[in-house]
C-alpha cells in the first residue's frame, strides 16, 4: 500500500499558488499534515480525493498514476471533509444506509457493517436519535463512520477536531490511531496536539511547501534549542516590551531559547 505524491503544484484563478511542489511517499500509519490555515492543507486534501485538479505533478496509488487511472484510489478512499454536513431528520443509520447506497454499496453486508461502525465510533446507543440533536463531536463520529463505509485503504481526515471540546477531541485522535494499524490515514490540522499524540510521521506545510517530512521525534529533535520547554522567566522576558533581545538571552543553565534555527531533515 503506497500513495506517492510527486511534485504537486496547485494554481488557483488569479494566480494563487495553493502549492508549490509538494511530493511525499506515504506507507501505511497516520501522517499529521500540519500547517497554519492557508497553508494549502485543504487543496492537497481535496486533490487526493479527487476533488480538484492538481495544475502540476502527480499522485500515484500503487504506482497506478490518477490522471490516467482515476479509479484506481476511488474504491478504496474515505474523505472526511472540513465541512462536513448531515442531514438533521435522519437517524446516523438511515444517514449512513442513505449514503452507502448513493456510493452503490449494498447487500446484506453493507447493514452489518453499519452496524459494526456504530458500534466503533461509541454511537450505537444514538443510532435511533435525530442528527440535529447531535453535539459536534457525535457528528464528527459519523463523519469518521461514513468514511469508513467502504473499509478505505486511504482515510483523509481534513481539520476533524475544530469545534470540538477537549474531551472529544482525544477521543477522537484515539479512534484515528486505532484505525491506522492496516491503512494509511492523513489527518490535516493546525493544532499540534491533534498530531503529536497519534501521528507516525508528521509533514508540515506552509505557503503550500513541504517544510518536514519526519517522525515527531525527529521533528522535537529538530527544534530543540529553539523553543526553551519549561522555562517561565523566558516566557515571561519574551512577552516583555523587547522581544527581540530577550528572545536570545538564556534565563540560566536549563534555559536554551532560540539558539539554532531547526534543521529540517
Ligand atoms: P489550508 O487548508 O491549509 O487552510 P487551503 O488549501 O484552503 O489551505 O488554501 C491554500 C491557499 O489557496 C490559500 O491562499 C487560499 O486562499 C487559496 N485557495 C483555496 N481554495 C481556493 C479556491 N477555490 N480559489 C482560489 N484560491 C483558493
Amino acid at each position: 500500500m503506497r500513495l506517492e505524491i510527486a511534485a504537486v503544484r496547485k494554481v488557483y484563478r488569479g494566480d494563487v499558488v495553493a502549492l508549490a511542489g509538494v511530493t511525499l511517499t506515504l506507507e501505511p500509519g497516520v501522517l499529521g499534515l500540519l500547517g497554519p490555515n492557508g497553508a494549502g492543507k485543504s487543496t492537497l486534501m481535496r486533490i487526493l480525493a479527487r476533488l480538484a485538479r492538481p495544475t502540476e505533478g502527480r499522485v500515484l496509488w500503487n504506482g497506478a498514476d490518477l490522471a490516467r487511472d482515476p479509479d484506481a484510489l476511488r474504491a478504496v478512499l474515505g474523505y472526511l471533509p472540513q465541512d462536513f454536513g448531515v442531514y438533521p431528520n435522519l437517524t446516523p443509520r438511515e444517514f449512513l444506509e442513505y449514503l452507502a447506497a448513493a456510493r452503490g454499496l449494498r447487500g446484506a453486508g453493507v447493514r452489518k457493517r453499519i452496524d459494526a461502525l456504530l458500534e466503533l465510533v461509541n454511537l450505537a446507543d444514538a443510532s435511533r436519535r435525530p442528527l440535529g440533536g447531535f453535539s459536534g463531536g457525535m457528528r464528527q463520529r459519523v463523519g469518521i463512520a461514513q468514511a469508513l463505509l467502504n473499509d478505505p485503504q486511504l482515510l483523509i481526515v481534513d481539520e476533524p477536531t475544530g469545534g470540538l471540546d477537549p474531551e472529544e477531541r482525544v477521543r477522537f485522535r484515539n479512534l484515528l490511531s486505532d484505525l491506522a494499524g492496516h491503512r494509511i490515514v492523513i489527518l490535516s490540522t493546525h493544532i499540534v496536539s491533534d498530531v503529536e499524540a497519534v501521528a507516525t510521521r508528521i509533514a508540515l506545510l506552509a505557503h503550500g511547501r513541504l517544510l518536514a517530512d519526519a517522525a515527531p521525534e525527529d521533528l522535537l529533535r529538530a527544534a530543540e534549542g529553539r523553543v526553551p520547554p519549561s522555562c517561565s522567566r523566558h516566557a515571561a522576558r519574551t512577552r516583555s516590551s523587547s522581544p527581540g533581545r530577550s528572545r536570545r538571552r538564556s534565563c540560566g543553565s536549563r534555559c536554551r531559547p532560540w539558539r539554532s534555527p531547526p534543521r529540517w531533515p
